[in-house]
């Protein structure tokens, strides 16, 4: 059994992640501060005896009595329209926050996972992104606020790692979506899903011809367990590779909904990545993982959960 600190836990992948390591027999320390988080999403095991919640901004210094085995730093804004209206914060959680708790793993000689991105490589102009692609990131563009602070971030943890000799893991995450992610949160899957429940027209950006590849909750849990587990101390992309125009995901939407939803296309967002799609060779040969579940079924299982968040709400 390890003692393990999750930061970002009341968001959604920090949720599941906690849930995971829990079921595993981890005992598990929660730390977030709710600027994008929620506290029903620890609703689940918030009285599990081997969990305990610390609210806490982790840019500020960490305190944590005792041994730590490993800390994985999820806090971060992580939707474009969240990390758009929180810049500062966004930058922050990323340098300062990725400072703090890496200063902690040191102390405590703990395994450190750190939650980098995609947007990493930025609107990519190679399809898909291995991991020694350099990426195509605008410093002072729109998006600059989420993307440098990730760069910034692995930049650290490289250099905790050189210096300090620390064990470190960086899992590139690629668009994941599942039950926990907020209704109200911009992403596109929730974004579609609520338009088509309610019979709305869907809002596509642009023409729709961009491309992401999404990845279902319980996978990406998954690949963070196996990088976490394999020893890996260099990036590895984690991300399910079926890449799709976000016009084909609105289509499949509309049709698992059974919607009367039209399509109306508004303007795209300026420097949204025209493609995206991870090359998941090192995930596969190093740590022996690729995701499992497809498209339909995640997005089935993901329906049901907004379509109860909606009837709660009511
Ligand atoms: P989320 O917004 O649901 O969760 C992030 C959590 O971090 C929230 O609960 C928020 O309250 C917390 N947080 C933010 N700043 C904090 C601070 N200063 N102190 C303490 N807590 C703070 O996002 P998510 O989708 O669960 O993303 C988790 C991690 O994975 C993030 O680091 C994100 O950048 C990364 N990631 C996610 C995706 C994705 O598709 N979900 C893709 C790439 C990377
Ligand atoms: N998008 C869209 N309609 C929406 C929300 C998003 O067409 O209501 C598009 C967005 O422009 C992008 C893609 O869907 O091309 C994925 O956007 P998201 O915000 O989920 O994440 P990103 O991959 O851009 O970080």
């Amino acid at each position: 059994m390890s003692r393990i600190l999750v930061t970002g836990a009341a968001g959604f992948l920090g949720s599941h992640l906690c849930e995971a390591l829990l079921e595993d027999g981890h005992e598990v320390i929660g730390m977030d501060n709710g600027v994008s988080g929620r506290n029903q999403n620890l609703d689940g095991f918030i009285y599990h005896d081997d969990f305990s919640f610390v609210d806490h901004d982790v840019t500020e210094f960490i305190h944590i009595s005792g041994e730590l085995d490993a800390v994985f730093h999820l806090a971060s804004l992580a939707s474009p329209v969240f990390y758009r209206d929180y810049q500062i914060k966004t930058l922050k959680v990323g340098a300062l926050g990725t400072h703090k708790t890496l200063g902690l793993a040191k102390e405590k000689d703990a395994t450190y996972l750190f939650t980098s991105t995609s947007e990493v490589y930025g609107d990519p102009e190679v399809n898909p992104q291995p991991e020694d692609y350099r990426g195509n990131v605008d410093c002072y563009g729109p998006r600059s606020c989420y993307d440098e602070s990730k760069r910034y971030g692995e930049a650290l943890v490289r250099a905790y790692r050189d210096e300090h000799d620390m064990d470190v893991r960086v899992a590139r995450i690629f668009n994941t979506y599942g039950p926990r992610m907020r209704l109200d949160d911009g992403r596109v899957i929730p974004n579609f899903v609520k338009q088509a429940l309610t019979g709305q027209d869907l809002t596509v950006y642009g023409d729709g011809e961009q491309t992401r590849s999404f990845c279902y909750v319980d996978d990406m849990i998954d690949g963070l367990l196996a990088l976490y587990e394999s020893g890996v101390d260099e990036p590895v992309n984690i991300g399910n590779p079926d890449e799709r125009t976000i016009n084909e995901l609105a289509e499949v939407i509309v049709e698992l909904t059974e919607s009367s939803s039209g399509i109306t296309n508004e303007p795209l967002p300026p420097h949204d990545p025209e493609v995206r799609r991870p090359d998941i060779s090192k995930a596969r040969s190093e740590i022996g993982w690729e995701p499992t579940v497809g498209l339909q079924d995640g997005l089935k299982r993901s329906i049901e959960y907004f379509q109860e968040e909606m009837e709660n709400a009511e």
